[in-house]
């Protein structure tokens, strides 16, 4: 069978070509070239030529070539496709792996280090195998009779559902919604869309060339997730509209009370468990007062009222955090006015991608071209692989620690400056209130194309940046006491991250209760599994967010293989219950913490952020490199274990 990321053989003309090569990534396309010919001048002249990417940062993709560079490119380029097209499309021969190291090194200008190569061609799977999943050492006999209950079905249960189907495991999700997609079902909100590049944004092995935004919005992706559950064919094992309960360890099973929408109580009994059950999840409301004294709607950004026609309406949103940023610019236009309480200006940088079309090019060069996709994966990843962390690390002598934690910080805050600054037209007074008072990337910068300040910047929107006084039935009033009409109030104001495993009970051995033990201190050994509750396992769990790149969805994955792994090891081990040993798990989270000291997320520079818990502790996020937690779970180290 052909490598299906070896692209579609085409007969396309030498115009059709020509025309699509506009749009492409040149970088990537000039890589694709390499897979291409079998002419090594040809390469060569292509990897030490001076057709090449001068730079990288996230989001541009043409290497800040030169017009006439990329114009010399392109008809270099179609010589080469001319040819192969011509030879009928031939499924490209394999590329060495010092050859693959060179390409890599070629796009990003600059190092990559050896440590990164296996993960990026994991990544990217350009022999078109799978590598994540699992080789087993248990029998197919014992996983057949391990029944497991996943509760979620967003991005990582739904992932979890396919490894476990192809592990041969018996397997129920059990989904609180009517259908899949988890955060992608619920925030349905105007303009809700994804920040991280869809060509990466997506499981690893059903990559896709068919998003029709370079940042998909909702409905896109919600619609992938539907489409990727259906053609492993998970769905069947999927009870949605169903709520996870509580989950109790008896002997050597789960015994997890469901109940159905009904309000019916159901115990099912599983070996293991997975939690998928995500970090923002569960909404967050504050305390207003007043609040309940409000005549029109209210409601959350993650629970959308579409029924409530915004038009011509005095709309007031309450947070405007990455949700909040969204809202606005997509509902300014049908709002009489919209008035927005936002506590804490956002840092943002530009992306004039962002609410972009993916031209026909670029859709013919994912489909036809040789790894095309697969590059462009690559190049969406890389800048926001670890290269993100420089910037969020602390330097203790770096003087103004308010303004910026390091000098590398400070160039961040210099270049996101600028570009708040270029869009305002020397309005001092907005500038005042847009521009952040404390260190760059310290709570999620957000990505921008100007929408948000174009939105500030009209007549029917006012930016209010002083606190709430109280909520009226028809209004609401500031901390200096202005009155602001309010037909329909919106709650932006985030999710409740700290509160891990919420919506559900979990006791484990020995009558051990999960969130008593947990207090403020969820420690989970790598994010994934915790002392004292066997066979019990958390994706995306405490410690294991992310803030300056990648993507959950790789996380995802890297969790998912090492979940597996552990279940091997189980069942190869012929016993019952897998756990960490505790020495194990304290290690982890004190490293973890002394880790995230050094990092701007947990400064008191920042004031307000989800990353923090209510004592100023950050247990959300990863302060690890991406290549150390996707090393550190490639495999589970039997010694990590008590297995009984
Ligand atoms: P958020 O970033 O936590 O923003 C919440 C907003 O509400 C902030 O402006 C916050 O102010 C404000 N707020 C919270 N409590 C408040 C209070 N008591 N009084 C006044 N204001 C209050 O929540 P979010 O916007 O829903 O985003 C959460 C996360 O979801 C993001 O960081 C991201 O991970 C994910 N997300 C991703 C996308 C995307 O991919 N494009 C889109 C939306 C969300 P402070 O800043 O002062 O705390």
């Amino acid at each position: 069978m052909r490598n299906p990321n070896a692209g579609e053989p085409f007969t396309d003309s030498d115009d059709a070509i020509a025309a699509a090569l506009q749009d492409v990534s040149i970088p990537t396309l000039l890589l694709s070239c390499i897979h291409m010919t079998d002419d090594e001048s040809v390469r060569r002249s292509i990897l030490e030529g001076p057709l090449k990417p001068a730079g990288l940062f996230l989001n541009e993709v043409q290497g800040y070539m030169s017009e006439e560079d990329k114009a010399a490119a392109r008809t270099l380029a179609l010589d080469i496709i001319r040819d192969y097209r011509d030879r009928g499309c031939p499924e490209p021969a394999p590329i060495d792996p010092v050859r693959l190291k060179q390409m890599m090194t070629w796009l990003v200008a600059g190092e990559v280090g050896d440590e990164y190569v296996p993960m990026m061609l994991e990544e990217m799977g350009l022999d078109g195998r799978d590598a994540r999943e699992a080789q087993f050492r248990s029998a197919a006999g014992a996983r057949a009779e391990f029944p497991v209950i996943v509760i979620g079905c967003g991005q990582s249960g739904l992932l979890a559902a396919i490894r476990l189907q192809q592990a041969g495991v018996p397997y129920t999700v059990i989904e609180k919604n009517p259908g899949v997609g988890g955060t992608w079902w619920e925030n349905s909100y105007p303009g809700a869309r994804v920040d991280v590049g869809n060509h990466f944004y997506c499981y690893s092995f059903e990559a896709s060339d068919h998003w029709s935004e370079f940042f998909a919005r909702q409905p896109e992706l919600q619609t992938y997730f539907a489409d990727v559950m259906e053609r492993h064919g998970v769905g069947k094992h999927v009870r949605f509209n169903t709520e996870v309960v509580s989950a109790v360890w008896e002997d050597d099973a789960w015994m997890v009370t469901v109940r159905n929408a009904n309000g019916d109580n159901e115990i099912l009994r599983a070996r293991a468990v997975i939690s998928a059950v995500g970090q923002l999840n569960a909404p967050y409301i504050p305390d207003l007062p007043g609040a309940e004294s409000f005549a029109g709607p209210s409601f959350h950004t993650a629970r959308w009222d579409h029924s409530v026609d915004l038009t011509g309406k005095n709309v007031v949103m309450i947070g405007a955090g990455a949700s909040g940023f969204q809202v606005a610019p997509a509902i300014a236009d049908t709002v009489g006015q919209l008035t927005i309480f936002q506590r804490t200006a956002q840092w943002m940088f530009p992306n004039p991608d962002y609410h972009a079309k993916v031209g026909a090019g670029v859709r013919w060069a994912l489909r036809h071209l040789p790894f095309y996709g697969r590059w462009y994966r690559f190049l969406i990843f890389w800048p926001g692989c670890d290269t993100g962390l420089a910037a969020a690390i602390v330097d203790p002598d770096w003087p103004d620690q308010q303004r910026a934690v390091s000098a590398a910080n400070d160039m961040a805050r210099m270049m996101f400056t600028q570009w708040i600054t270029s869009q305002l037209d020397g309005d001092e007074e907005l500038a005042a209130k847009v521009i952040p008072d404390y260190p760059a990337t310290g709570k999620r910068t957000l990505q921008d194309n100007g929408s948000w300040l174009q939105t500030l910047r009209r007549d029917n929107v006012e930016l209010v940046r002083c606190g709430i006084e109280r909520i009226e039935p028809d209004a609401v009033v500031d901390a200096d006491g202005v009155r602001h009409p309010a037909d329909v109030l919106v709650y932006a104001t985030g999710f409740r991250v700290n509160d891990f495993l919420s919506s559900l009970k979990v006791t484990g051995r020995d009558g051990l209760d999960l969130h008593q033990m947990w207090e403020h201190r969820p420690a989970a050994y790598l994010g994934i599994t915790i002392p004292g509750f066997p066979n019990f396992f958390c994706m995306y769990g405490p410690g294991t967010n992310l803030a300056s790149g990648g993507s959950l969805i790789f996380h995802s994955e890297c969790q998912m293989r090492y979940i597996v792994g552990a279940l091997d090891l189980l069942l190869a081990s012929g016993k019952t219950a897998l756990e960490p040993r505790p020495e194990r798990c304290d290690d982890w989270y004190d490293r973890s913490q002394a880790e995230m000291q050094t990092m701007v997320w947990s400064q008191p520079s920042i004031k307000h952020s989800f990353y923090k818990n209510i004592d100023g502790v950050v247990n959300s996020l990863s302060p690890w490199r991406l290549v150390d937690y996707w090393t550190w779970t490639r495999e589970p180290e039997r010694t990590d274990f008590v297995i009984s």
